[in-house]
């Protein structure tokens, strides 16, 4: 009836979803979303269950990061592409300096690169697969780069570069907050959105802004540029400071972002969010290196993400046709960045993944290769 490989119980993954984001959201955030009814969900975000909500998020996440003081965390809506956005209006001063080896970064440095009230920004670039990191310049206010590029699987160090003044560090944190540990003293600015290593929807955008960030967002919201209101970053500080956001926010992915917070602190922290997703990349390049059909995307071993593993697959395994084995037994989403246009996996492994599932994922990928190339 199918030309579906049957992949026996004992090797599928318990749980199947290892995407790059959204990914994987647990049950204790589902089961923390159905106690939020009634309550908080349906109800107004002026009043305290959702303002109460806000406020817990943004104390755990300085819990989390333990904040060097006059650090803030702020939120707002839209996700991180809306953050690039924002930080064109709100953060660069006259030119921004980006660091791009992937999509991600690329697309930030599109955004400041377009915006007429900016001078061209300069763009260091590395093909995919590699990095390359800020370096100080003449005229830069902003030096940007991702701290882990989810289209290519890479991660490199958050250090602020010497000899850049008082220019900020802005660090696309997207997918490694919550999965990384980082010095969050190296970044002015550490911005993320909630459907990656949080395990919770998209649509939102968190930053940790630091004493130097806060001031700039204040100098250019006086010196009488036209900032959109949606884009303002001094209109989010106002409104984070009140536990509020300057619209309506998706009250249920705060409510699943707040639960995901809740297991990392128990757990342990940041320490422990980390080493959990490590052990499980770990075993995914542990066993990429030894397979003989596979082989590790990004070569340099300390730029290897510890969030998302990117696998390079020999041409005799066909990578769709692995996924549509995969996919029709409930594992999903490790399709290689579309634009990337290897025959590759990329596997998510946020803190939320088991890294047993991890185990059964390797072995399910062995059971059906054994199978295809015969
Ligand atoms: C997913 C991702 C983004 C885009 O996030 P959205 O919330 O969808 O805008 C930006 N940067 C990185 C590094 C990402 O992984």
């Amino acid at each position: 009836m199918t030309d579906i490989i049957e992949i026996p119980a004992a090797l599928l993954p318990l749980d199947g979803r290892f995407g790059s984001g959204p990914s994987k959201v647990t049950d204790a955030q589902v089961k923390a979303l159905v106690a939020s009814q009634p309550g908080v969900l349906g109800t107004s975000h002026r009043q305290a269950p959702v303002k109460g909500l806000v406020r817990d998020i943004r104390s755990m996440l300085g819990e989390l990061y333990a904040l060097p003081e006059g650090y803030e965390v702020i939120l707002g809506n839209g996700g991180s592409t809306m953050f690039w956005d924002a930080a064109a209006f709100s953060l660069v001063r006259e030119r921004a300096q980006h660091c791009t080896f992937g999509e991600f970064g690329a697309k930030f440095a599109k955004a400041t690169g377009g915006a007429p009230h900016l001078s061209a920004s300069s763009v260091r670039t590395a093909p995919a697969g590699g990095a390359i990191l800020p370096e100080a310049e003449d005229g830069i206010d902003v030096y940007a780069w991702p701290h882990n590029e989810t289209s290519t699987g890479v991660c490199v160090p958050v250090v602020r570069p010497t000899g850049i003044g008082d220019a900020l560090t802005v660090v696309d944190a997207t997918s490694a907050a919550g999965g990384v540990e980082v010095d969050i003293a190296q970044a002015d600015v550490y911005y993320f959105a909630p459907q990656k290593s949080f395990a919770a929807d998209g649509g939102l955008w968190f930053a940790i802004v630091s004493p130097a960030a806060i001031a700039r967002i204040e100098e250019i919201a006086a010196s009488g540029r036209w900032i959109p209101e949606s884009l303002s970053l001094k209109v989010a500080l106002d409104n984070s400071r009140a536990d509020q956001t300057l619209n309506t926010p998706a009250v249920a992915t705060l409510v699943l972002m707040r639960a995901q917070l809740e297991w990392m602190l128990a757990g342990g922290g940041l320490g422990f969010a980390a080493a959990r997703s490590r052990a499980s990349s770990d075993l995914v390049y542990a066993w990429a290196e030894r397979t003989g059909w596979t082989e590790t995307f990004v070569t340099d071993p300390v730029l290897r993400s510890p969030v998302v593993a990117t696998i390079d697959l020999h041409p005799s395994v066909d990578s769709a046709e692995l996924r549509r084995h995969l996919r029709a037994q409930g594992v999903v989403d490790i399709d290689p960045y579309r634009k990337l246009g290897r025959n590759q996996i990329r596997i998510g492994v946020y803190p939320a993944v088991d890294p047993e599932d991890v185990g059964r994922l390797v072995k399910s990928l062995d059971y059906l290769v054994e199978r295809l190339l015969t």
